[in-house]
């Protein structure tokens, strides 16, 4: 953060704000403005700004507070995402907040698109609660830009992070979305098409570390996937050790994950026809093996991923017999 709290609220006055988001207010006294409320829906002014002291207080819907009290409540920010969002030094966490946003909005729109559960459920995937947890969203296309440049965010911002194109137009287009996570916060997020365009899509930049590692890091054995739609079977099929590195080539971070304590780690990539995912395997499992991190290969059936083997009727069962039986 380039300055503290007090000063950047005496650079940037709430009523300043709050005008250049095209907020109307009129005159009352000396020191204040009334006009409609940013936060409720309303016909008759009922949200007063005090220049003076610089804060708000709606008479509606009952809120008040200073600048970046307003920022949290409009854009749904926590305090330390809107302090971010303020600082003209921190494109990052600019960038950060307007991902937030994004996977939220996305997230909005799953259950208003029969066609992304549809998908979902031919994936194999029924259990809202896990849907929930992987805060999985569906990018319709050709609405997001209108709802953050609504919020204040430039076109150059939106562009900068990928989420649009250079043409203008959402870069998520008819895609299931799951965000992708650093710690607490959203790196990228990854779209998975559910029409004819092509399969996997990130935005630019890091794809991050291994899928949800903090929940398994501390497992003896883990469960390694290339795929997120393999991750969310194995999940909704009651393995919790399962990670997925979003490809078989795994980053650098990815594979220290992998390192940082003594494990085994059950490889299991797609067995396809050309054996890219079998070789891949194999090369990881000696990189790890150079390490002293021991690698098993779990051997699907031929022409197998593992979201597919569930799809197909596989049980968690048959997978951990599967894992039981992984070669080195
Ligand atoms: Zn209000």
């Amino acid at each position: 953060m380039g300055e503290d709290v007090e000063a950047l609220k005496r650079r940037l006055p709430l009523i300043e704000y709050l005008r250049q988001h095209n907020w109307k207010g009129s005159p009352v006294g000396c020191s204040e403005f009334v006009g409609l409320c940013p936060l409720h829906e309303e016909t008759r002014p009922s949200f007063y700004v005090n220049t003076r002291k610089d804060v708000f207080y709606c008479h509606g819907c009952g809120q008040g507070g200073d600048l970046i009290r307003f920022i949290q409540l409009s854009r749904h920010l926590s305090f330390r995402q809107s302090l971010a969002c303020l600082d003209p030094q921190t494109t990052t966490a600019d960038s950060a907040a307007v991902l937030e946003l994004a996977a939220a909005f996305y997230q909005q729109q799953l259950d208003r698109y029969p066609e992304a559960l549809h998908y979902l459920s031919q994936r194999g995937l029924h259990d809202p609660v896990l849907i929930k947890e992987l805060e999985i969203g569906y990018a319709p296309g050709g609405s997001l830009r209108r709802h953050l440049t609504a919020q204040g965010y430039t076109f150059d911002l939106l562009r900068h992070v990928g989420l649009l194109n250079a043409q203008g137009t959402d870069a998520l287009y008819q895609r299931i979305v799951f965000p992708l996570h650093h710690g607490e916060h959203i790196v990228n997020l990854y779209g998975r098409s559910i029409g004819a365009a092509f399969a996997h899509r990130f935005l630019p930049g890091t794809k991050g570390g291994l899928y949800a590692w903090e929940k398994v890091r501390n497992y003896p054995k883990v469960i390694l996937v290339e795929g997120l739609f393999d991750y969310v079977v194995l999940r909704q099929a009651g393995f919790h050790n399962v990670t997925c590195s979003l490809g078989t080539h795994l980053n650098t971070d990815q594979f220290h994950q992998l390192c940082e304590g003594p494990r085994t780690v059950y490889l299991t990539f797609d067995v396809d026809a050309n054996q890219s995912g079998q070789r891949a395997a194999e090369q990881l499992s000696q990189c790890l093996g150079v390490h002293g991190i021991a690698a098993r290969r779990v051997l699907l059936p031929q022409g197998h991923d593992p979201n597919s083997f569930f799809v197909a009727g596989g049980d968690a069962g048959q997978f951990q017999s599967l894992v039981e039986a992984a070669q080195p």
